[in-house]
């Protein structure tokens, strides 16, 4: 299956118009534009296309419930079905709480880890930065966005590419917004270390896992 190509923004109105509790529900897929008030779904919440208009909000099943909870996450880490169910068949594995396990996998890619360090402004753009390989783990290159970090590893940008424009600008924003706490910013060495697995708390992805976990269950 191939990437959505469309208006991102179409994304976030549709999972903010099926929201139950009428909660705006952003995918942060536009970059800066995501934190501005000209993010759509600050502008308008209401669903896309013109035959959903007038219609209000609809009864939904539990089935939808958990299919639209399913397509929000996916579209927040920017994951097709495939690789998508993938994970979630390995948290599956995993003994524990597969829902978690299975947020945690997809926090741990490495595109999701570079836009946590905020050293680019979406994971769509994190995931081109990696594919342009501009990345190392431990010191060895990796331009593969799916690559998934473990405790100890230290993301670092290679040394060529510390002078692209594109990290001048990403570099000030990393510097002075704070990553997450299982990861560990060095400003010295421009890099980062993963301190620990990220727990459930310290994601801060609006999703109800569970409800995934009982799509896949069916
Ligand atoms: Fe979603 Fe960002 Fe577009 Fe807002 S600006 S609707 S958060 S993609």
């Amino acid at each position: 299956m191939s990437r959505y190509t469309g208006p991102v923004c179409r994304l976030c109105r549709r999972e903010t118009a099926a929201s139950k509790t009428g909660e705006k529900i952003k995918l942060f897929l536009k970059g800066d534009r995501c934190l501005s008030k000209k993010c759509a779904v600050e502008r308008r919440g209401t669903a896309p296309g013109q035959k959903t208009q007038g219609k209000g909000r609809q009864k939904v099943s539990e089935y939808g419930r958990q299919l639209r909870e399913k397509q929000k996450m996916r579209r927040y880490y920017g994951v097709h079905e495939t690789q998508f169910e993938n994970y979630f068949r390995e948290a599956a594995r995993v003994p524990g709480q597969t829902g978690k396990t299975f947020l945690q996998l997809l926090e741990r890619r490495l595109d999701n880890v570079v836009y946590r360090l905020n050293l680019a402004n979406s994971r769509a753009q994190a995931r081109q930065l990696v594919t342009h390989r501009h990345f190392r783990v431990n010191g060895k290159l990796v331009n593969i966005p799916s690559f998934i970090v473990k405790a100890g590893d230290v993301v670092s940008i290679g040394e060529r590419s510390k002078k692209s424009p594109v990290f001048e600008s990403n570099l000030e924003v990393a510097r002075a917004r704070h990553a997450p706490e299982w990861l560990e910013w060095n400003d010295q060495e421009i890099s980062a270390k993963v301190l620990q697995l990220p727990s459930r708390e310290q994601i801060d992805t609006p999703v109800d896992e569970q409800l995934i976990v009982e799509y896949y269950s069916r």
